[in-house]
């Protein structure tokens, strides 16, 4: 097979061979060509640069380019490329980033699981709901409440809790089971946080807490959602709701892990402790693939209490991925050693006051909103009613064609600017983020 070498070849031979991620031949027109990246700079093959305004995919914590991470992948790779964690093995790496973990995991996380990606991590943490149940009797709790404007990866289980309709429609029902409540939209949804949790009691009732095996919720929503920050009281009242009616709680960190929201995770802004976490992205920068979920003490001890026949049957070939366990480590020790837990929540909060101070009057942005280095700018046809752009008026395709041709790489969803760019973001590079999303608003709407 020949190497294409023009741009136009290389175009022609994407769009007869690559399925790509929600994929449509729309989108395969006129793709930038990425071929290298350093720092928060991602460059086309073009020699075009943009600024990583989501960090790949939520993902490149530590921006492109760390030697470092490159370094540890090497390492491991001549020393123990693979082994597995299955049957009566384990190994080093995998120890040692279960032990680091724990440090920082929220509060009550004892032990850890290790899949490839967030869609697996959701899928493991369905099913060790589930298991945990039956293993205590309750064959009956299987249901699983989730929330609109949620996204929880692609398999067919996380695909059946995300609550956006689009990413399940086309594939025919979601698994029976799953069950959405609003989400805690304050933009969009009257009450507190309070009344917003008291929806998640309405359907556990419903339905029958002896029916109800979790309840599962990203801290902020991202890809579903576009950055929706839920309102002080929530988790707090998710908490004791899950309490008192036996409902395991999900907390789904795969976005606003490991520093993202100015904390190592999200919880901890409201100080709750979930039962079963899930991770992925940025616990390996993205530089290798790497997933899963942190769980309870008192999961563990049914875990470990169980008849060899009735173990936890489950576990993926990649598991513990020796290498993805190097990245990990070396990662985690990288956000640790330059403080970019902290460095994020003071980066996000200046980013959010400039956003806010050039666009929070502008007569179509209806909020700007963020926690830490995560923020979003949601765009409405008239901010005095609420009312989103009609689909004619494709807001999203000409916000994105003005972000690119000003050097800026992101995702809008849900009308919204997503902004996730690296925790080791220069100021000058976000100063120059934030004046392009500013100009790019204002020239469209
Ligand atoms: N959960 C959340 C909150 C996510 O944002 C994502 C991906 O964006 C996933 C799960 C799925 O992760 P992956 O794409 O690695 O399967």
């Amino acid at each position: 097979i020949k190497r294409p070498t023009t741009a136009a070849a290389w175009v022609e031979a994407d769009r007869l061979h690559l399925l790509h991620p929600q994929h449509h031949p729309s989108e395969q027109q006129n793709p930038i060509i990425w071929s290298r990246g350093e720092g928060a700079t991602l460059y086309d093959t073009e020699g075009r640069a943009y600024l990583d305004g989501l960090s790949g995919m939520w993902n490149v914590h530590l921006g492109h380019g760390r030697w470092e991470l490159v370094e540890a992948a090497s390492r491991q790779l001549s020393t123990l490329a693979f082994a597995t964690a299955y049957a009566g093995a384990t190994h080093e790496p995998a120890i040692r980033l279960a032990e680091r973990l724990k440090k920082i995991a929220p509060a009550g996380i004892e032990s850890f699981f290790f899949t490839t990606s967030g869609s697996e991590a959701t899928d493991t943490s369905i099913r060790t709901a589930r298991w945990f149940w039956r293993a205590q009797g309750k064959p009956a709790k299987t249901k699983i409440i989730a929330r609109e404007w949620s996204y929880h990866g692609s398999t067919i289980g996380a695909a059946s809790a995300t609550g956006v309709d689009e990413f399940s429609e086309g594939f025919g029902p979601r698994l029976p089971g799953f069950l959405h409540i609003p989400s805690p939209y304050p933009y969009r949804f009257d009450g507190d946080g309070e009344a917003a949790a008291d929806l998640l009691e309405a359907a556990i009732l419903r339905e029958g807490p002896e029916t109800v095996a979790a309840f599962i919720a990203e801290p902020v929503q991202g890809g579903g959602g576009g950055v929706i920050v839920p309102p002080d009281g929530y988790f707090e009242r998710i908490r004791e709701i899950c309490d008192s009616h036996d409902v395991l709680f999900i907390a789904d960190e795969v976005i606003t892990g490991f520093g993202r929201t100015g904390k190592w995770f999200a919880l901890e802004h409201w100080g709750i402790a979930p039962d079963i976490v899930q991770f992925a992205k940025g616990i390996t920068s993205g530089y290798v693939p790497l997933g899963g979920i942190g769980i309870s003490a008192r999961i563990k001890d049914v875990l470990d209490g169980a008849e060899s026949d009735r173990r936890w049957w489950h576990g993926f070939t990649a598991s513990a991925h020796p290498v993805a366990c190097a990245v990990a480590l070396e990662t985690l020790r990288i956000i640790d050693e330059e403080r970019l837990v902290e460095r994020a929540a003071g980066q996000g909060g200046a980013l959010l006051g400039r956003l806010r101070e050039a666009l929070g009057w502008h007569p179509h942005v209806g909020e700007v909103r963020g926690l830490g280095l995560l923020a979003g700018v949601e765009l409405v046809a008239d901010r005095r009613t609420r009312a989103r752009f009609a689909p004619e008026f494709r807001i999203a395709s000409k916000l994105r064609a003005e972000l690119l041709a000003r050097g800026l790489y992101t995702r809008i969803v849900n009308d919204t600017i997503c902004l996730a760019p690296p925790l080791t973001t220069t100021d000058t590079d976000l100063s120059r983020i934030a004046d392009i999303v500013i100009d790019a608003v204002e020239t469209v709407c």
